[in-house]
């Protein structure tokens, strides 16, 4: 159908709003008129609502009852790309639009046209009645010094109602002025000098560069171990993209990361890029989301939700580490944002690149099969070289009980010191310790809310359920028996590790790095910095440190058990570890100092680690794929999650079973259903969870078949139903 850009005044559009109605709503255009993409506020009942208008009205009902929108809000219309994106993000996800609209519309302020306007800061004077909620008010503009808040925002964060603000503008207590226009970003210069690239480097660079120059949409592996120097390659695209004029975005797995990384950019343009990420002020979020729009923030480095910033011009998508797994989580939406980023670049002609010295096997199976194109970085930068790779074998160490640290390890750690070198002692655990036991009656303290134990935190002196983040204090007697004195500790976490290692090594200095201990990023990029500057003799750190740090004086890495990830059934128990033991591993020798990574392992002859230790990618990821492929399983098939999901078990069992019955459209299409079987994690904040798996073949239209089979679904009372298209575990 003809869908026109502009409409005048009157003519009919329909509008997609972020309210979960399953339809567009017809509305008239305003006074004025309004370009496709506008966003809006519509009325919807008795109130107001933001959309967005997605195209011309049906007016498949009486005319005359139409409501007309009631105004356009001042910020770009949705470019018509992503309006695209949007519904085949909604398509591949099995989302409703209003829910991807809210994505792309994250921003402070925008369904809010009066307060984008005014702000708020401390104005003079006392109010003439002091009241509760004033003195609320006045003591976030008192906290916050100079800054001024849009009305949303101030009424928000003191937990007023606005009117209470308004009140305090009348007597001038608050002052209302008009917002400033938005700060524009220092400009990124992509022609100061980069560093002298090797050989190989610049080899990749140039086809990197080269692919941007091709303005067409392609997709790039960049592969190389950790220390290669992807980073300093693909910052060479992000500059080729600069001088084309249009926008890079950076993904980045760990916010934690960003600080060091936007320094780097920073030296390598000359000015900082936008962030965006949870850690974003909203103003600054405001700021970001304008900017992008305007094309005037040349670089983003951000979260995975910065795929839906409204991009003028984008040219370049980077996803670093791009096998991490925190790319997929639920959002609200359940989205792999590396398939997002490859998709977004589909739909307006960018490029990706996808770096990691550990790609996942699906990004692995896409190069080999040449939907993307592979770059290699076979060496590390400079004289470096990867570290020498050996197991300790635990079963041949003789050690105390509830001691981790083995006496062939803990030599290692006394030669590096004796050397002046850094030792790096891994463990994939937060807090003390897995698991609290009652030894008078052998109960594990478990959360109420989850099927979960309770992980004790000494440093936060408290039990936490790593799941639904709940925390109680650690109680004195049993909860189940009320004997007193007998809670202990059982398994290492890494404060426990820690302790372990203040006793075995008494003069060293020992840092811990766990995301339980530091408040703030910046927190933890200053300790960071001491440790890269040779304030630390150990280190004792968790998947944190497992990423892009770089300290050149570490070359040992002790992996206190190498076979944790290898417990369980998931299918992607392997490829996990395989990534996280080479990853680790990679952090230790530097420059001229080689490398030792050791690996405490009960089971040094299982397969994964013996392809940790011998580091034949190729061969383990050809073990991987043909194990994959023989179980028909992705990416060599497809799947799909269905997570019901309610506080009654068997209601939820009952509707995981009558759909399981019901599976015609599934089987129209050749895929199989598994299940209802309890989900991964079978509670979480007191809700029951079953999961169905759905099972087909590479090319089945699996997402059709799906919508199909749930459509005749009512959910009601308190039931919930999630799609998961490729699971991350199955
Ligand atoms: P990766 O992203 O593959 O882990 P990086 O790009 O972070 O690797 O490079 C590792 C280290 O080597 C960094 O400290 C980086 O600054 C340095 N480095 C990489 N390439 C060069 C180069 N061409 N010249 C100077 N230093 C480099
Ligand atoms: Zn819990």
């Amino acid at each position: 159908m003809h869908d026109p850009e502009y409409f005048d005044q009157g003519d009919l559009v329909a509008v997609l709003t972020t309210q979960p109605l399953d339809r567009l709503l017809d509305y008239k255009a305003p006074e004025g008129g309004c370009f496709r993409g506008a966003f809006v506020e519509v009325p919807l009942g008795p109130r107001k609502v933001m959309g967005v208008v997605w195209g011309p009205g049906q007016g498949d009902f009486d005319r005359s009852r139409i409501r007309s929108v009631i105004r356009v809000l001042d910020v770009a219309p949705m470019r018509d790309e992503m309006r695209v994106f949007l519904g085949r993000a909604a398509d591949y996800t099995l989302t409703p639009m209003s829910m991807m609209l809210r994505l792309a519309t994250r921003t402070p302020g925008l369904g809010d046209p009066q307060s984008m306007r005014k702000v708020y800061r401390l104005g003079e004077g006392e109010p003439d009645r002091q009241t509760d909620a004033r003195r609320r008010v006045l003591e976030v503009l008192r906290e916050y010094g100079g800054l001024s808040f849009t009305l949303r925002e101030l009424a928000d964060m003191a937990g007023v109602t606005p009117t209470v603000v308004k009140g305090l503008v009348k007597q001038g207590v608050v002052r209302e002025e008009d917002s400033p226009r938005d700060l524009p970003y220092p400009h990124l210069d992509p022609d100061l000098p980069s560093k002298d690239l090797s050989d190989d480097q610049a080899t990749a660079a140039e086809t990197l560069r080269a692919g941007l120059q091709s303005q067409k949409y392609g997709t790039t592996l960049l592969k190389g171990v950790t220390g290669s120097g992807k980073t300093e390659v693909y910052l060479e695209a992000v500059a080729e993209c600069l001088r084309l004029g249009k926008q890079a975005l950076v993904l980045l797995p760990e916010i934690a990361l960003t600080a060091e990384f936007l320094t780097r950019i920073e030296a390598r343009f000359g000015a900082r890029p936008a962030e965006w990420h949870s850690g974003v002020t909203m103003t600054e979020r405001r700021r970001v989301w304008r900017m992008v729009g305007q094309g005037d923030a040349q670089v983003v480095v951000g979260a995975r939700s910065s795929l839906f910033l409204p991009f003028r011009h984008l040219g370049l998508i980077i996803v670093d580490e791009e096998h991490d797994t925190s790319y997929k989580q639920e959002d609200g939406v359940t989205y792999n944002a590396r398939d997002m980023a490859v998709l977004r670049a589909a739909m307006c002609g960018a490029r990706v690149v996808l770096a990691s010295a550990t790609p996942s096997l699906e990004s692995w199976a896409n190069a080999d099969a040449g939907k993307y194109d592979k770059i290699e970085l076979t060496s590390r930068f400079g004289p470096s070289v990867m570290p020498e790779m050996r197991t300790i074998d635990m079963r041949a160490e003789s050690m105390p009980a509830s001691t981790w640290i083995s006496p062939t390890l803990r030599q290692a750690v006394e030669d590096r010191r004796a050397k002046g070198e850094q030792s790096l002692l891994f463990i994939n655990r937060r807090g003390y310790a897995p698991v609290t036991i009652c030894r008078a009656c052998g109960h594990q303290i478990g959360c109420d809310n989850c099927d979960a134990r309770m992980v004790e935190h000494r440093f936060l002196k408290r039990l936490m359920c790593h799941q639904c983040g709940e925390t109680k204090p650690m109680p004195d007697k049993c909860p189940s028996c009320e004997v007193e004195g007998k809670l202990a500790p059982v398994g290492p976490g890494i404060e426990r590790l820690a302790e372990e290692a203040l006793e075995a090594f008494p003069d060293a200095r020992i840092v811990t790095l766990s995301s339980d201990m530091f408040g703030s990023a910046r927190a933890l990029k200053a300790k960071i910095e001491e440790i890269a500057e040779g304030e630390a003799d150990i280190i004792i750190g968790t998947q944190l440190v497992a990423k892009g740090h770089n300290f050149p004086n570490l070359t040992l890495v002790g992996v206190i058990d190498a076979d944790l990830g290898l417990q369980g059934s998931d299918l992607r128990a392997a490829e996990r570890t395989f990534q996280l033991m080479r990853q680790v591993a990679g952090r230790a020798g530097r420059a001229e100092k080689p490398g030792q990574a050791l690996l405490q392992t009960f089971q040094p002859e299982h397969p994964v680690i013996r392809a940790i230790l011998s580091g034949d990618e190729n061969g383990f990821w050809s073990a991987e794929a043909a194990e994959r492929q023989a179980a028909g399983v992705p990416p060599y098939g497809r799947m799909a999650g269905i997570v019901l999901s309610g506080p009654d078990v068997a209601a939820v069992f009952d509707l995981g079973n009558a759909l399981a019955r019901n599976d015609g459209p599934l089987r129209q299409i050749g895929a199989q259903v598994f299940g209802p079987a309890p989900a991964p994690i079978a509670r979480i904040r007191g809700r029951h969870r079953v999961r169905l798996l759905v099972k087909a073949d590479k090319g089945a239209p699996i997402q059709d078949a799906i919508a199909r089979w749930i459509a005749p679904l009512r959910l009601t009372g308190d039931l919930r139903l999630s799609v998961d298209i490729d699971p991350q575990s199955f």
